[in-house]
C-alpha cells in the first residue's frame, strides 16, 4: 500500500508521501540509538515534565488533529476529539504515576536472607529503541498507549503507522518534539510494511510491539522470534456480548449499538457477536435492530453523524464478502445490508444486523470490522458461555445479568482478557488492556504495561 492520505469520505487522494530511503532510515535507527544513551538517565522528573509537556499540546491541537483523523480514516469528529482527548488524560496518568510503578522492588526479609544477600532488590530499567507496528483505527490513542509508558520507562520509540494516517503519524512525532524531547527519542518512520523486516531485525532496535491484524501479528512475532526480541500483540477481537434474563434489556439494547457501531464498527473491542437468552431474545432484539435503523450514517466532519465510512474500499469489500456469505447459506437480513444510496463515492455500509448465524458461516469464526451485528438465541447460560467462547478470538466479552452467580462464572469461564458487565468494554490507562488465544499476548497500559518494555533486573549483594 503507498503512503497517502485517501479521505475515506469521498475516496479522494489527498496527499501522498515518499517513503524513507535505505540511508534515512539508517540514520534514524542510529538517533534512536544514542537518544537512549542519554535519555535512558533521566529522571522521573524531568521524563515527567515533558510528557505533560506533551499533554498540553496535545490539549491545545485538539480540533486541529481531530479533523485530520477524521479525513484520513473517517471516524465521526466527535470521536476523534474523544480519542485525542483520552490520549491527553492518559499522557497525564502516565507522567504522574510511572515513578511509582517503576519502583524498585524488595522481596521478603527472609527471602533476602534465605538467598545468602545482605541486601537484594529488583530494579526496573529501559530496555532500549522499541520498534511501535500501530494500526490506523485509533491513530492517537494506539500510539500513545505505547508511548507514554515507553517513554517514562527511558525507552525510545520508533513509530511505523498505518500506511493511510501519515499526517497524524508525522503530527505525532512533531508532538514530542515539540514537547522538548531530546532528538531521536521519538520518531516517524513513513515506510511500508515490507520494511518492518529490516527494522526489526536492525540489533540497534530492542523489541516490537504490533497492534493489527493476526497475520500482521504472525510476521512481526516471527521475525521477532527469530531474533529473541521481546513482543507484545494486539491483535483481532470478535467479543461476545451476553445478555441475560436479569439485564436491563432496554439499557443494554441501547448500550449494545454503542459497543457495535463505535468508530464505525472498527474497532478490536467492539461487542461483534451479541448473544441473547431466549427469555430476553426478542425485546433486546425488537429495540436493539430499532436503534441500529435509526443510526445517522453520513459525512464524518458533521457533528451530528454517528456512523461514518469505512476506512478503506478493500475493508469495505471484506466486510460484504462476510455478509453475502452468510445470506447465502441462510442467515437473516433483520436490517442494513447494503451501501447507503445518495452518499456519493465514500466507502458507506449501513448499519446491519443479522440472525441465525450457523456454525459453517464465515462471519461466524471472523471477525467482522465494520457496523454489522450476528444476533444468537441461547436457551441458558452454559450455551452462552459455549458459544462466547467459541471463537478463536479473546480479547474482552460484555455481560449483562444482576445474577452473582451468574456474574462469578463468567469472570470464571469468558475466554478474554476482559469481561465487562452491564456496560461496554472501554479502556483505561488504570488497567490491564490485551487478550488471550488469537487476539495476542502481552498487556498494554496500567503498570503491567509499563513493565513489558522493562529489563527487570535484579540486584543482589552478598
Ligand atoms: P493491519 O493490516 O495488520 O495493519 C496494522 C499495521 O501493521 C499497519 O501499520 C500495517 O502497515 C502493518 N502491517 C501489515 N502487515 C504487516 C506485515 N506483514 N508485517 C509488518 N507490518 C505489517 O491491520 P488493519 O487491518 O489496518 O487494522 C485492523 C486490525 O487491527 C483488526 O484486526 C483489529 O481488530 C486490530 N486491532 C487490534 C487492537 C487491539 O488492541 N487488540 C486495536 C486496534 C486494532 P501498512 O498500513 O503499511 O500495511
Amino acid at each position: 500500500m503507498s503512503i497517502a492520505t485517501v479521505n475515506p469520505a469521498t475516496g479522494e487522494t489527498v496527499r501522498t508521501f515518499e517513503e524513507l530511503g535505505p540511508e534515512e532510515l539508517d540514520r534514524r535507527l542510529e538517533l534512536a540509538r544514542l537518544a537512549h544513551l542519554s535519555y535512558r538517565f533521566t529522571g522521573f522528573a524531568e521524563r515527567r515534565r515533558l510528557l505533560h509537556r506533551a499533554a498540553d499540546l496535545l490539549e491545545e491541537d485538539l480540533d486541529e488533529i481531530s479533523r485530520t483523523v477524521t479525513l484520513e480514516m473517517g471516524k465521526p469528529v466527535s470521536q476523534a476529539r474523544a480519542e485525542a482527548a483520552k490520549c491527553v488524560r492518559s499522557m497525564r496518568w502516565y507522567a504522574d504515576r510511572a515513578e511509582g510503578l517503576l519502583a524498585d522492588e524488595y522481596p521478603d526479609e527472609a527471602d533476602v536472607k534465605d538467598s545468602g544477600a545482605s541486601r537484594a532488590y529488583v530494579r526496573y530499567r529501559p530496555l532500549g529503541p522499541v520498534l511501535a507496528v500501530m494500526p490506523w483505527n485509533f491513530p492517537l490513542w494506539q500510539v500513545i498507549r505505547f508511548a507514554a509508558p515507553a517513554l517514562m520507562a527511558g525507552n525510545t520509540g520508533l513509530l511505523k503507522h498505518a500506511s493511510n494516517v501519515p499526517q497524524t503519524a508525522l503530527y505525532l512525532e512533531s508532538l514530542f518534539q515539540r514537547a522538548g524531547y531530546p532528538e531521536g527519542c521519538f520518531q516517524t518512520l513513513l515506510i511500508g510494511s515490507r520494511a518492518v523486516e529490516g527494522v526489526l531485525r536492525d540489533p540497534r532496535v530492542a523489541a516490537a510491539t504490533l497492534t493489527g491484524s493476526e497475520p500482521a501479528g504472525r510476521s512481526v512475532a516471527s521475525i521477532a522470534g527469530d531474533e529473541i526480541k521481546k513482543t507484545v500483540l494486539e491483535l483481532g477481537g470478535s467479543d461476545p456480548f451476553l445478555v441475560l434474563p436479569s439485564a436491563d434489556v432496554a439499557e443494554a439494547a441501547r448500550v449494545a449499538v454503542t459497543a457495535r457501531v463505535q468508530n464505525n464498527g472498527q474497532s478490536c473491542i467492539a461487542a461483534k457477536r451479541f448473544i441473547v437468552h431466549e427469555a430476553v431474545y426478542e425485546e433486546f432484539t425488537a429495540a436493539f435492530v430499532q436503534r441500529m435503523r435509526a443510526l445517522r450514517v453520513g459525512d464524518p466532519m458533521d457533528e451530528d453523524t454517528q456512523v461514518g465510512p469505512l476506512s478503506s474500499e478493500s475493508g469495505r469489500a471484506d466486510l460484504e464478502s462476510l455478509v453475502e456469505d452468510a445470506l447465502a447459506r441462510g442467515a437473516d437480513l433483520l436490517c442494513g445490508g447494503h451501501r447507503p444510496e445518495g452518499l456519493g463515492g465514500g466507502w458507506f455500509y449501513e448499519p446491519t444486523v443479522l440472525a441465525g448465524i450457523t456454525p459453517e458461516m464465515r462471519i461466524h469464526q471472523e471477525e467482522t470490522f465494520g457496523p454489522v451485528a450476528t444476533l444468537y438465541r441461547v436457551p441458558d447460560l452454559d450455551s452462552a458461555l459455549a458459544m462466547a467462547n467459541d471463537s478463536p478470538f479473546g480479547l474482552s466479552s460484555n455481560v449483562w445479568t444482576q445474577d452473582p452467580e451468574e456474574t462469578e462464572r463468567c469472570v470464571a469461564e469468558l475466554e478474554a482478557g476482559a469481561v465487562y458487565f452491564n456496560g461496554m468494554t472501554a479502556s483505561h490507562a488504570a488497567f490491564p488492556f490485551g487478550g488471550v488465544k488469537r487476539s495476542g499476548y502481552g498487556r498494554e497500559l496500567s503498570g503491567h504495561g509499563i513493565r513489558e518494555f522493562c529489563n527487570i533486573t535484579t540486584v543482589w549483594s552478598a
